[in-house]
């Protein structure tokens, strides 16, 4: 297993096909210090989600390897590497449940008042105090009682709550208002404080905050720095 993480992660030249002869990555090299933010950038098919799923071992390496503190991720097992990794990815997934137990998934051992500590850490325990029932509103698979932001800040809160070293974030698409935006930018500085984190970014602000932004382009690191170096 891998013993616990500071969050250093290092892509060492990784190449990696879906298919035979055709590379989504071309040889990725990249050092990211624990704590730092990461901006994954580029064009549809440019390699953002690929990096990604690499990192979370849902495919391994074709060539080159992949580091967290210095062990060989295909040398640990995923179990051991998943609990370390926290992913919210851009559909934010909601079960049928409660709004308490969407929160509490992943850690089933916290307590009310840490599920509701984690809700107003991002800014969600206002909105899920007007709901009718409160934290035991029951909410369907789909979420449609639940507008675009307030899932995103629900999984913002369960991601906080499971307080994993490094994080994986596929940044929604979708257009919000810019009250919430607002909203979802001030948790996501409350989320990432301190971990090691990989965004693939599609808001301006987000790009603007990332301590490194990484712009891909057919598989290959085209260019990369802070916003002020780009
Ligand atoms: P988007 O912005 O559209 O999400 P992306 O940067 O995340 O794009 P990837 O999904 O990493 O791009 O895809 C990189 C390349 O790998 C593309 O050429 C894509 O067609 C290919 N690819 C992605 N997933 C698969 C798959 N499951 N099987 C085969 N090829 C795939
Ligand atoms: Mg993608």
């Amino acid at each position: 297993p891998l013993p616990p993480i500071e969050g250093n992660i290092e892509f060492k030249n990784v190449i990696f096909e879906y298919e035979k002869g055709r590379p989504a990555l071309k040889g990725i090299s990249l050092d990211v210090q624990p704590g730092q933010s990461i901006a994954l950038v580029g064009h549809t098919g440019s390699g953002k989600s690929t990096i990604i799923n690499l990192l979370s071992r849902f495919y391994d390496t074709t060539a080159g390897s992949i580091h967290i503190d210095g062990f060989d991720i295909r040398d640990v097992t995923v179990q051991s590497l998943r609990s370390q990794i926290g992913i919210v990815l851009q559909d934010t997934f909601i079960f049928s449940g409660s709004i308490r137990d969407n929160i509490r998934f992943g850690r089933l051992d916290a307590t009310d008042e840490e599920v509701e500590a984690a809700a107003k850490a991002v800014d969600a325990h206002g909105f899920i105090t007007k709901l009718p029932q409160g934290y035991e509103t029951e909410v369907e698979e789909r979420g449609n009682a639940l507008s675009m932001g307030q899932r995103q800040l629900l999984s913002f809160a369960r991601a906080l709550l499971a307080n994993p070293r490094i994080l994986i974030l596929d940044e929604a698409t979708a257009s919000i208002d810019t009250e919430t935006e607002l909203k979802i930018q001030e948790a996501l500085k409350v989320l990432l404080k301190g971990r090691t984190s990989f965004i693939v970014a599609h808001r301006l602000s987000t790009i603007r905050n990332a301590d490194n932004i990484v712009v891909l382009d057919h598989g290959e690191i085209k260019e990369q720095g802070s916003h002020e170096q780009l």
